[in-house]
């Protein structure tokens, strides 16, 4: 069976989306469940464009080991070298470098003119091939360029030592009929196509993201690109778990493998949609919540029977299930770590130390913990950054009632570790408690976005505040589960207020 390459760029195409931004803990954190997942590179973001995006592909890049990590840059030499500087550090250096070649991206984004971005590509890949070992280069909206200039441009960039040839669908435009033949027509006339990989990558804007790439991957293309759960630019990117499941599924059609290890991808999924906030509809394909669900009696008489009558995947097969969970208020703290690996967490001393306290608390409040739970606590542990000095709350209190006027009083222990009482009122008790920290720092904190949600099922289930702010002209996110939602609440307003300030203290920094 011929072997297809994962290239997953959920942390850079992904976190480009609107409305979603990881710090670097969190990167690390999806790095590592995507290196066990099984992917072939992983795309850590774009080195040039920032000093966090800096910063976390140099963490990543030092951290994974058995997953290929690249940078994205553009055709320029000061973006190769910062590329070059965060990645180095990897076990196979790799890069992504980009320059847009169809007519209307010459002409009104670049303008330049076709000789001119030939001369600029081969320049860009004969310097990137002084520090890569592998360089891949994309043809941005190749889809939409003239295909005898992809072949003219190809043919130099591979002779200038390129390994791998990327043909995005940048806007997503192409059926699968026609995305298919021009990799049989790139393959048959690009020379020396035979010792490059062919790569697809494809947007969703017409629905049409995963028949593409599987058009690509029939036609010869040898690398696909996708991000989990499919977010990325506007409609999105292919899931690549739509991918890894259909061409098992179908390997009887397709004869390929990806060496994604299937039973991860529930997990990677759920991670994703966590710190990314990108809620996944109930009815996605292989990761919604119902994509195992059978309503219809007709249905569920059949799956009783033969799950075969209307299952064509085993939830099992993408690691879903109920998994016996033995902890519980009396379980020890050995016990308690071992669950955590078992889940692929591995924290610091320090940092299980406060998970196990957080756990206890839970267990005192909560009859039956589950694994989402845990997975919940466990990630909240994971992705904290402490190097900053930042406010802790330490008790909140709220009055309501509906002949009252809602007031929050909360007790927060400020960066310079002073106790602050702060007390305010509002129209209802959220918005007295954001009323009432809005004080801990100067000037206004404008909230964009507000929801809460139960994590689990049940009456005792655990409740997850999530919130955006602005504040200081950036927007940031924050997130808490409590067993409390206006705990919850403060919590996130909190965790959004301390994530700006380690956003500024990265910013203060030089690359
Ligand atoms: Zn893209």
């Amino acid at each position: 069976m011929r072997k297809i390459d994962i290239f997953d760029t959920t942390l850079r195409d992904g976190e480009q989306s609107a409305g979603i931004n990881l710090n670097t803990a969190e990167k690390i954190e999806i790095a590592k469940q995507l290196e066990r997942l099984g992917v072939t590179i992983i795309e850590a973001g774009f080195p040039a464009s920032s000093p966090g995006d800096f910063d976390a592909v140099h963490r990543i890049a030092g951290t994974v080991k058995n997953s290929i990590v690249t940078g994205l840059a553009r055709c320029i030499q000061k973006d190769i070298d910062t590329t070059w500087e965060a990645i180095k550090v990897a076990q196979q250096p790799h890069i992504h470098i980009f320059l847009a070649t169809s007519p209307i991206h010459m002409e009104y984004k670049l303008k330049k003119t076709p000789d001119q971005v030939v001369e600029q590509a081969v320049e860009a890949v004969k310097y990137a091939k002084k520090f890569f070992p592998l360089v891949q280069w994309s043809a941005e909206d190749a889809f939409r360029s003239d295909h005898e200039f992809l072949v003219r441009i190809m043919n130099e960039v591979v002779a200038a030592g390129a390994t791998t040839i990327n043909v995005p669908d940048t806007v997503g435009y192409a059926s699968p009929e026609e995305y298919g033949a021009l990799f049989k027509f790139l393959l048959e006339n690009v020379k020396g196509a035979e010792k490059v990989k062919f790569s697809a990558h494809c947007h969703n804007d017409l629905g049409m993201a995963t028949a593409n790439t599987i058009a690509a991957i029939e036609n010869g293309a040898a690398q696909v690109e996708g991000t989990i759960n499919g977010i990325g630019e506007r409609a999105g990117n292919v899931a690549l778990e739509e991918i890894a499941v259909a061409l098992h599924i179908r390997k009887d059609l397709y004869h390929v493998e990806t060496g994604i290890q299937l039973q991860e991808i529930k997990r990677t999924s759920q991670l994703v949609s966590k710190l990314t906030n990108v809620v996944i509809q109930p009815n996605k394909a292989i990761v919604g919540k119902n994509a195992f669900a059978h309503e219809s009696g007709i249905h569920q008489d059949g799956v009783l029977k033969n799950p075969e009558t209307y299952e064509i995947i085993s939830p099992a097969l993408i690691g879903e299930g109920e998994i016996p969970l033995v902890l519980g208020k009396h379980s020890g703290r050995a016990a308690f770590r071992d669950r955590a690996e078992t889940m692929g967490f591995h924290l610091s001393e320090e940092k299980l130390n406060k998970a196990f306290v957080e756990f206890k608390k839970l267990a005192d409040r909560k009859k039956e913990i589950t694994e989402e739970d845990l997975l919940t606590l466990l990630t909240e542990q994971q992705v904290q950054i402490e190097d900053v000095p930042l406010f802790d709350l330490k008790m909140v209190q709220v009055q309501y009632g509906t002949e009252n006027i809602p007031t929050a009083t909360a007790i927060v222990l400020t960066p310079e570790r002073l106790e602050k009482t702060v007390v305010a009122t509002g129209s209802g008790s959220v918005e007295a408690i954001f009323n009432t920290l809005e004080q801990l720092v100067p000037g206004a904190v404008h909230v964009i976005d507000y929801r809460v949600s139960s994590v689990g099922k049940g009456r005792d289930a655990l409740g997850e505040a999530v919130i955006n702010i602005r504040y200081d002209d950036v927007s940031t996110t924050g997130r808490n589960s409590s067993q409390d939602v206006l705990e919850a609440s403060a919590k996130a307003y909190l965790n959004a207020i301390n994530r700006h300030l380690i956003k500024a203290s990265l910013r203060a920094q030089p690359v």
